[in-house]
């Protein structure tokens, strides 16, 4: 695989990120300050202070946000309707990416469910679902109901046509049930509907305003003892701005700021393996409201579960 330059890679779920590597002008300072102290860049190069001085230039009056969410969704509106699509032509990931998704999953069912939910009738939402790949590949086997949320409509047919009866395996009380056609910043579940709100490769679309009060609303949607899983690129330090796209890839320490402000805890993480080197990395991050109550004997061990620190 060749290492395309970052101005080239039109998907910001999968682009390279080399340019965004290494280099100290970009590297996180210490956090010290209400204000975010990260650094970051743009796929063009150029470089930012800290996040406020990119997001008052994208986003900072109301005529800039609107043409920044239109234009993300604008950019996924050019897009088939495929695997290969959603995932920027690197459609060989979904095997990789769907069974540490299901590892993930299925440690955190073990842990927060008696019998790990399998007597209990479990419901996800399943955020930016794209095409419904996600779901139809992992959550439908593990969820009662799903419901997908996608702001593209061509996707979002895609996904329901996916998911209809006759092209599914599983049985009938595994069933997608909503088909919800709007963006993550405009939706708020019903409250308490959802044992677990699964969001990948799309949170990077939301500015960080609206990044805190999706998941404040979306902490209302889910039920006592719910959780979310983020699944999501990692910038290895600071951020990088996808200018074609209209999207944002953080680093850790840019979503540990953004959890603190949500009221969230990081519950668990682990990272992607065997993708292409050249991708930006993956972390899946189980995040919950509180710490919660371990059902079973054995305690997780968090240390040893860690991921390495990402050089
Ligand atoms: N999660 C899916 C799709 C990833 S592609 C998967 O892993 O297969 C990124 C998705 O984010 C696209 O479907 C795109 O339409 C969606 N998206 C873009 N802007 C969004 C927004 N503001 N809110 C929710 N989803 C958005």
């Amino acid at each position: 695989m060749f290492a395309a330059p970052i101005n080239l890679c039109v998907n910001p779920l999968l682009a390279a990120t080399h340019q965004a590597n290494g280099s100290s002008s970009v590297r996180a300072r210490p956090n010290t300050k209400t204000q975010m102290e990260i650094s970051g860049l743009d796929s063009n190069g150029r470089q930012f202070k800290n996040p406020d001085e990119m997001w008052q230039e994208e986003v900072g009056d109301s005529q800039k946000k609107h043409d920044w969410y239109s234009n993300g969704v604008g950019y996924w509106q050019g897009v088939e309707a495929s695997v290969e699509g959603v995932l920027g032509g690197y459609g060989h990931v979904n095997e990789p990416d769907i069974s540490t998704s299901e590892a993930f999953l299925n440690t955190l069912l073990a842990r927060f469910f008696p019998d790990a939910g399998r007597n209990q009738h479990l419901v996800a939402l399943d955020c930016g679902s794209g095409i419904g790949r996600v779901t139809k590949n992992l959550l439908i086997r593990y969820f009662n109901e799903v419901d997908l949320l996608e702001p593209v409509s061509h996707f979002l047919e895609a996904a329901r046509e996916n998911l209809s009866p006759e092209n599914m395996m599983v049985s009938g009380d595994h069933k997608a049930v909503n088909f919800y056609c709007t963006p993550l910043q405009e939706f708020t579940p019903d409250a308490g509907r959802y044992d677990v709100i699964w969001i990948q490769w799309c949170i990077g679309h939301l500015a960080d305003d609206d990044f805190v009060s999706f998941f404040e609303r979306a902490k209302a949607g889910l039920k006592p003892g719910g959780f979310f899983v983020l699944k999501e690129n990692l910038a290895r330090s600071g951020f990088v701005l996808d200018n074609e796209d209209k999207s944002l890839t953080r680093s850790h320490v840019y979503f540990k700021e953004l959890f603190n402000r949500c009221g969230l805890h990081i519950y668990e993480m682990k990272d992607q393996k065997g993708f292409p080197d050249e991708l930006f990395p993956v972390r899946m991050y189980a995040l919950t409201t509180e710490i919660p109550k371990r059902v079973g004997t054995s305690r997780p061990k968090r240390k040893s579960n860690r991921p390495a620190v990402i050089k």
